[in-house]
């Protein structure tokens, strides 16, 4: 379903498989490829351990603003969609545990949302410093509905082990 506006939604991407670099940055070529939408802003890539099973590669993750006219349910799809053109087999995955790329929406305009399988904003943004962060270079000031502006979530997180990689 596509809506007549654009709505900006903001996308975390994450990839510890097969050369995580190059899997981040087709992913955010992907992103302006999808139906009705187009990339505002991108962050930089920032390297940093993982969150699940600490026995997996170290991940690579970044965050795109987008603008889309995509409703939020059809964003999820075209978002699976692209995980599995760029190779992730959900079936053979465990939970947060190694992949080769991860679009999890962030936040859709100022929605809340709390559904079968689509939880926006997404509910691990404040304690992730490897969303956080790279969300503070492209959108400080952006209030995150329920919570407080990314700014302000950002100071109460340990970015120490963030290490910017790429532009
Ligand atoms: P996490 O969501 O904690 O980052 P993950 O990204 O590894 O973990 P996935 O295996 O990619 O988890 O997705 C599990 C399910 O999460 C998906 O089937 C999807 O329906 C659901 N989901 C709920 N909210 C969102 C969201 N905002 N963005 C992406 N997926 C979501
Ligand atoms: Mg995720
Ligand atoms: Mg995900």
């Amino acid at each position: 379903m596509y809506t007549r506006l654009w709505i900006p939604a903001c996308i975390g991407v994450g990839s510890n498989l097969d050369d995580p670099v190059a899997q981040v940055r087709a992913a955010l070529t992907g992103l302006g490829a999808l139906p009705g939408t187009r990339v505002q802003f991108m962050s930089g890539l920032y390297r940093n351990p993982p969150m699940g099973s600490p026995d997996q590669p170290d991940y690579v993750n970044a965050v795109a603003c987008i603008l889309t006219q995509l409703a939020p349910r059809d964003l999820l799809s075209a978002l699976q969609a692209l995980e599995r053109k760029l190779g992730r087999d959900r079936v053979a995955q465990v939970r947060w545990g190694p992949r080769c790329i991860d679009l999890d929406i962030l936040t859709y305009a100022c929605r809340s949302i709390d559904e079968e399988g689509l939880c926006i904003p997404h509910p691990g943004i404040s304690r992730r410093n490897f969303v956080l962060f790279p969300l503070l270079e492209i959108a400080p000031e952006l209030p995150i509905p329920g919570l407080d502006s990314v700014r302000r979530l950002a100071a109460d997180v340990d970015g120490s082990m963030l290490e910017r990689v790429a532009g």
